[in-house]
C-alpha cells in the first residue's frame, strides 16, 4: 500500500495510521475522527505547524509557511475556502529543506 492522508500528507502505511483504523479512508488518525469526519482546516493547520516546529526546529513563521504550502498541494483542500491557507507560503527551497529534516 502506498498512500497518504489527503488532508495533511502523512504516509498511511499501516492500519493504525488510518482514521478509525479503516484502510478505505483517505485520512490519517490525526485528521479525522473514528467515524471518518475530517477536522477543520484551522485544527489541521495548527497541528501541522506544531509538528514542523517540533520535528524540524523551525520557528513558528517558517513552520506556518511550510504547513501552508504542504496543505495547499493536497487533494482535500482543493477548491475549499480556508483563511489560514491564505498567506505567505514557503519557497521550494524552504519546503525541501524542511522535509529533508523529517
Ligand atoms: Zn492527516
Amino acid at each position: 500500500m502506498n498512500t497518504f492522508c489527503h488532508a495533511c500528507g502523512m504516509p498511511l502505511e499501516k492500519k493504525e495510521d488510518f482514521a478509525g483504523g479503516n484502510e478505505q479512508s483517505d485520512f490519517c488518525l490525526h485528521c479525522a475522527d473514528e467515524s471518518g469526519s475530517v477536522h477543520s482546516c484551522e485544527e489541521i493547520f495548527e497541528g501541522g505547524v506544531q509538528f514542523f516546529m517540533s520535528a524540524t526546529g523551525a520557528d513558528r513563521s517558517l513552520a506556518e509557511r511550510v504547513t501552508r504550502k504542504n496543505m495547499k498541494g493536497l487533494p482535500h483542500w482543493q477548491g475549499k475556502e480556508c483563511s489560514v491557507l491564505e498567506g505567505v507560503v514557503a519557497t521550494d527551497e524552504e519546503f525541501v529543506e524542511a522535509f529533508a529534516k523529517l
